[in-house]
C-alpha cells in the first residue's frame, strides 16, 4: 500500500500555541501520527513584510489573505513588536506533541531570517542558526533531533554537511518527485531527503491551475492519479490547524478512502534502504503558487 507522509511545518508562535493542539485533535480523530517540525527561536513574522517588495508576494497575499490567516499582531512581530521566543513560550505544547506519539523535529531557529538569508549564507551563519535550533530542541525534548525540514524549502550546501555532522537520519528540505541522497561537494554521505511531492494548500488556494476546483479535490485527484507512488504532503499549523481544519479533515478521510497509509516521515524513511535511493543534486527551482526559488531535487545520476 502506498504511503503518504504528513509533514507539519509550524512557523509562528500563534500557530504553535493554537494550531498545533487543534491538529492533535484532527489527527486523533483519524488515529493518525504525523511529523511536526517546529520553529524554535523568535517569531519574526513581521519582518516578512520585506518580501512585499519581491515579485509575486503581493499576489500571494491577495490570494490567501495573509492577514486573515496569520493575524495582524503576528505580522508585527520583529518590527513594531518584539518577536516572542516560540519554544520558551510553548514548551508544554512541544513536549505534549511528542508524548502523543507524533514525530518531532527541527524546522528552524528563526523562520524569517533563514528564509531570507540561507540561500546565500556562509558556513558560519548557517552553522550558528542550525546549532541554535538543535540546542533548543535538545533542551525541550531531552534528545537530539533526527529529522530536519528547512524553512521555506531554503537550503545551501552547508546545511547538508551540518545535518550529517549533527547526526540527523532523514530530512525533508526539498521539493521533488521522490526520495534521494543529495549530491553535495565534499560530502560523500549526505542525509537522505524525502521531498515534499504535493503542492501545499496555500500554493493552491486561488491559483489558476485549479480552474475553479476545490484545493482538496485537486490534491485528492493528484494522489488518485499516482496510486503506487509514495507522497509527502506539507501542511502548516497556521492554515490546516486554524482556518482550514475542515479541509484537512476532508483530505485525511479522502486519502484513507484511497487506501493510503498515512505515516510520519520517520516511518516512511525507515521503510527504505539508503542503498536503494538515487543520488541527485539539489538545484534551485520554482513551484507554481510560491514566489521566488526553492530547493528542488535535480535529475538523478545514473
Ligand atoms: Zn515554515
Amino acid at each position: 500500500m502506498a504511503q503518504l507522509a504528513l509533514k507539519i511545518d509550524v512557523d509562528t508562535w500563534h500557530g504553535t500555541r493554537d494550531g498545533v493542539p487543534a491538529l492533535w485533535q484532527v489527527l486523533a480523530e483519524e488515529d493518525v501520527q504525523a511529523t511536526f517540525l517546529f520553529s524554535l527561536g523568535p517569531d519574526h513574522t513581521g519582518r516578512a513584510i520585506r518580501r512585499v517588495f519581491r515579485a509575486g508576494f503581493l499576489q500571494k497575499v491577495r490570494r490567501t489573505s495573509v492577514v486573515a490567516n496569520y493575524g495582524l499582531r503576528t505580522l508585527l512581530y520583529g518590527t513594531l513588536l518584539p518577536g516572542p521566543r516560540i519554544a520558551a513560550r510553548c514548551r508544554d505544547v512541544l513536549r505534549e506533541t511528542a508524548k502523543r506519539g507524533h514525530e518531532v523535529g527541527v524546522h528552524v531557529h528563526d523562520h524569517v531570517e533563514w528564509q531570507d538569508r540561507v540561500a546565500t549564507a556562509d558556513e558560519r551563519w548557517t552553522r550558528n542558526e542550525f546549532r541554535r535550533a538543535c540546542d533548543i530542541f535538545h533542551d525541550v525534548f531531552g534528545v537530539a533531533a533526527r529529522v530536519h525540514g528547512a524553512a521555506g524549502w531554503q537550503t545551501n550546501e552547508h546545511l547538508f554537511a551540518l545535518e550529517r555532522e549533527f547526526g540527523f537520519t532523514h530530512a525533508s528540505d526539498t521539493r521533488g518527485d521522490g526520495p534521494f541522497v543529495p549530491v553535495v561537494p565534499n560530502l560523500s554521505d549526505a542525509v537522505p531527503q524525502w521531498p515534499t511531492t504535493l503542492p501545499t494548500l496555500d500554493e493552491l488556494i486561488g491559483h489558476e491551475c485549479l480552474a475553479g476546483a476545490d484545493p482538496v479535490d485537486f490534491l485528492l485527484a493528484a494522489t488518485a492519479a499516482t496510486p503506487n507512488r509514495d507522497h509527502v504532503y506539507t501542511l502548516h499549523a497556521e492554515l490546516e490547524g486554524q482556518a482550514y481544519r475542515d479541509s484537512f479533515l476532508r483530505l485525511l478521510r479522502g486519502w484513507r478512502a484511497q487506501g493510503r497509509q498515512l505515516v510520519t516521515l520517520e516511518a516512511m524513511a525507515s521503510a527504505t534502504h539508503r542503498a536503494a535511493l538515487p543520488h541527485a543534486p539539489v538545484i534551485l527551482g520554482t513551484v507554481a503558487g510560491r514566489s521566488g526559488t526553492l530547493a528542488v531535487r535535480g535529475v538523478p545520476s545514473a
